[in-house]
């Protein structure tokens, strides 16, 4: 048994209407640890685990690091995150809630990755946050999911922050026999790194993350991402943070459920009716959701924000 489950695929009235086509939604906000996260980071600490691995190492704060945790709860493996001072009070509670062993070093995610990696002893087992075929081929899953129930969209709109959920995707498309089905590939303005990559010919590293999307928030996407988007049809897309806050809470009203500004970028396309959606008939929307936002922090970007 997997350790992520079998998430819903709907059809979005609210979205549909506001973009105009039709909406699909695949639901991976409801994966346990809150994002689509737990299908590749399941995947490859099941893999560790059955090579022996007596820990978990990983340096996200983020929703990369909720799902190592929930993985080793699940497996008994024990989990240490390091994170960086920058991590958000409710973060740290999340993953010390789901009985990660929290060390608090550096002050950019940079100093805490080194001290995780120095960390990591024969025993131990690494979890990359987007860098890794393993978490690629977990991702994969949710298309697999979407062809199971008889859905071939026309286009997936889906969020792009180190690239590994873009890479799983088109993964299971090309699995799909689904090559020719174009990828939305959405950033904030902020955090767009694969649009840099791809204006450029090459993986590169952009200067600074200036979004509030964190978890979009790496400077350069993997070079599987960069090298996917060279084979496969992707259409890089760019939001505000503005746009993907205000869609954040239309969602909330509109499907009662709570995803951060990294997911909201992706909804945002679709809330904003943005003209990359207009050749296509039938949508499919990652929701890959994200739990380190809350409502208020929400109604307060909202209300910093220009826009
Ligand atoms: C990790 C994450 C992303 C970006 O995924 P990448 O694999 O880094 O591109 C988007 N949204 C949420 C909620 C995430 O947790």
């Amino acid at each position: 048994m997997p350790l992520h489950i079998q998430t819903p695929l709907l059809e979005s009235l609210a979205l549909s209407r506001a973009a105009g086509t039709q909406v699909w939604l695949k639901l991976e906000a409801l994966q346990p640890p809150g994002s689509f996260k737990l299908r590749g980071v399941g995947l490859a600490c099941e893999h560790h685990r059955q090579r022996g691995a007596m820990r978990f190492v990983s340096s996200s704060g983020g929703n990369a690091g909720l799902a190592v945790a929930h993985a080793g709860r699940s497996l008994s493996v024990p989990v240490v995150v390091v994170v960086p001072q920058t991590t958000s009070a409710r973060a740290i509670e999340l993953l010390r809630e789901a009985d990660a062993e929290v060390i608090v070093h550096g002050s950019s995610w940079v100093e805490a990755n080194a001290l995780a990696q120095s960390m990591v002893e024969a025993s131990d087992a690494f979890i990359h946050p987007f860098d890794d075929p393993l978490l690629w081929q977990g991702h994969a899953s949710m298309i697999d999911e979407v062809a199971a129930a008889g859905l071939r969209p026309d286009a997936v709109v889906l969020s792009v922050g180190g690239g590994g959920l873009m890479s799983g995707v088109i993964e299971g498309l090309q699995r799909a026999g689904w090559d020719e089905v174009p990828v939305l590939a959405v950033e904030t303005h902020g955090a767009a790194s694969l649009q840099a990559a791809m204006a450029a010919g090459k993986p590169v590293a952009i200067e600074a993350i200036t979004s509030i999307a964190t978890s979009l928030g790496a400077k350069q996407v993997c070079d599987q991402a960069f090298a996917l988007s060279q084979r496969h049809p992707v259409r890089p897309v760019q939001v505000s943070d503005a746009a993907a806050v205000r869609a954040c809470r239309r969602f909330l009203d509109d499907h009662r459920l709570l995803v951060e500004p990294a997911c909201g970028a992706a909804l945002a396309v679709v809330y904003d009716a943005l003209p990359a959606l207009a050749d296509f008939k039938r949508v499919l929307v990652i929701v890959c959701g994200g739990a380190t936002a809350t409502a208020e922090q929400l109604a307060r970007w909202s209300a910093e924000l220009p826009g």
